[in-house]
C-alpha cells in the first residue's frame, strides 16, 4: 500500500469519534437548522423552557456535536436514555447545563452519576430507594426527576407508588425532586381522548409535589397540545427537523440529507432477475444502478420493491430486494451517459423526508433515523462548529 494512503487510513481509523469516510454515503446535518428548530419550539411553547432529547446519539445524528451547539443557543436541559450517554456529553456542555437519564440508573451506578453531576429520572420505587440511600450515605441532598405513569404503562410510578414514596421517611429530605414528568402515549393523535385523561392524571399527581417543575410534552405534544405542556418541554424529532404530525408544521427547518453513491450501472434485457431470489424480473429492457447502501446501513429492507431514491428531480424506484450493503434502483428514466459510478443519489432530502419514509413503511420516523448506521459519514454544516 502506498504510504500516503496507509497514513490516510491510519488517520481515519485513529481519529477519536471519527465517523466513517463517505463510502456508503453521507448523512449531512445542518446545525443552523437545528438551532432554528429549537427557536421554533420555543415560539410554540413560549411559557416553557425547551429541553433537548439527545438520546441514542441525538437520534443517530451525533450528540457530541449537536448538544454543545444547542447549549450555545441557550438550551440547558438535555435528556438521554442511559447514564453512559450522559457521561459522553458532560464534558462538552457548560457547567450550568443539566443532563437527565430517562431510563434511570441501573443498581450500583449512583456514585458515577452523582459524581458527574448528572440527574437521574426515578421511575420505580427501587430507583428512588437507591438514590435516597446513596444521598444518605454521602450526607448530601441529591437532585432527581420523578417520573409518574399517567397512562402509558411504560415507565414511572403509579398513583399508589407515588403515595408510598412520599410517605417514605426521609425521601424528600434527601432527594430534591426538581422535575416531575410523565410521557404521553397518544400525543401523535391530538384528538385521542387518552391525552386529556393523561393530562388530568398528571395534574393530580404532580400537585403532590408543588415545588417541582412539570414536564409532559414531546414534539407531538408541543405542536398538538400547546396549552398543557408544562414548564419544561422535551422535543427530539422537532429539533431534528422532523414533523411528528401531518400536515407539516410551517416554519420547521429540514436538517438532514442522506446521500448514497452509484457503484455500478448496467443495461439488462427483459426477463432478467434482479437481486436475491429474483424477487424482481425486468418486464422490459431496463437500466439499473447498484447503490452503496443496504439494510446493514439502516436503509430498510422493507423498501425493496416499494421505495425510491432520487437524482435531481427524477424518481428512481428500488427494484428487487435490498441487500445488506447494496440496493438496486431502476434508472431507465435517466438518459444513457447521464449517470455513472460515483454519482450521488438522494435517499433523504428535499424529495423524500424521514416522515414520508416512515409513513411508507408504517413505522415511526424515530425508527428510521436511529437505524441509520455508522457506515455513513456524518457531515455537519451551517454553523461555526464547536472546538473539538
Ligand atoms: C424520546 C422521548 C422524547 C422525545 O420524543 P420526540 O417524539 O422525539 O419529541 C420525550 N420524552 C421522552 C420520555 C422520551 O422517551
Amino acid at each position: 500500500m502506498p504510504t500516503e494512503s496507509a497514513a490516510r487510513l491510519n488517520e481515519i481509523s485513529n481519529r477519536p469519534g471519527a465517523s466513517a469516510p463517505a463510502e456508503a454515503g453521507v448523512l449531512s446535518v445542518d446545525l443552523s437548522a437545528i438551532i432554528a428548530n429549537y427557536r421554533l419550539v420555543q415560539a410554540k411553547a413560549p411559557s416553557a423552557r425547551v429541553g433537548a432529547v439527545v438520546k441514542a446519539d441525538a437520534y443517530g445524528l451525533g450528540a457530541r456535536t449537536i448538544a454543545p451547539v444547542l447549549a450555545g443557543a441557550g438550551c440547558r436541559d438535555f435528556f438521554v436514555a442511559h447514564l453512559a450517554e450522559a457521561l459522553e456529553l458532560v464534558s462538552g456542555l457548560p457547567e450550568s447545563a443539566r443532563l437527565y437519564v430517562l431510563n434511570g440508573l441501573a443498581p450500583g451506578m449512583e456514585s458515577l452519576c452523582a459524581d458527574a453531576g448528572i440527574v437521574p429520572v426515578l421511575n420505580t420505587l427501587e430507583q428512588a430507594r437507591d438514590w435516597q440511600a446513596y444521598a444518605t450515605a454521602v450526607g448530601r441532598k441529591l437532585p432527581a426527576v420523578l417520573q409518574v405513569d399517567t397512562g402509558m404503562s411504560r415507565l414511572g410510578l403509579g398513583a399508589d407508588e407515588l403515595e408510598t414514596l412520599l410517605r417514605q421517611p426521609g425521601f424528600l429530605d434527601w432527594v430534591e425532586v426538581r422535575v416531575v414528568m410523565s410521557h404521553l402515549a397518544c400525543a401523535d393523535m391530538p384528538d385521542s381522548p387518552a391525552n386529556a385523561e393523561q393530562v388530568r392524571r398528571f395534574a393530580e399527581m404532580a400537585s403532590q409535589l408543588p415545588e417541582a417543575e412539570q414536564s409532559l410534552a414531546n414534539s407531538a405534544a408541543v405542536l398538538g397540545m400547546s396549552d398543557c405542556v408544562g414548564g419544561l418541554v422535551r422535543p427530539g424529532l422537532l429539533l431534528y427537523g422532523i414533523d411528528p404530525l401531518s400536515p407539516a408544521t410551517a416554519g420547521l427547518h429540514p436538517a438532514i440529507t442522506l446521500d448514497a453513491r452509484v457503484i455500478q450501472v448496467r443495461s439488462v434485457q427483459a426477463g432478467v432477475g434482479v437481486g436475491y431470489d429474483h424477487d424482481y424480473v425486468t418486464p422490459s429492457p431496463r437500466r439499473l444502478a447498484t447503490l452503496s447502501v443496504g439494510y446493514a446501513d439502516g436503509w430498510p429492507r422493507a423498501l425493496g420493491g416499494k421505495g425510491a431514491v432520487w437524482i435531481n428531480d427524477v424518481c428512481l424506484p428500488l427494484v428487487g430486494r435490498v441487500s445488506m450493503d447494496t440496493c438496486v434502483a431502476d434508472v431507465t428514466d435517466i438518459p444513457a451517459g447521464c449517470i455513472q459510478p460515483g454519482d450521488k443519489v438522494e435517499l433523504i432530502g428535499p424529495h423524500q423526508s424521514v416522515s414520508e419514509l416512515a409513513a411508507l413503511l408504517e413505522t415511526a420516523p424515530h425508527a428510521i433515523l436511529t437505524g441509520l448506521g455508522n457506515r455513513f459519514e456524518r457531515r455537519f454544516t451551517g454553523h461555526a462548529l464547536p472546538q473539538a
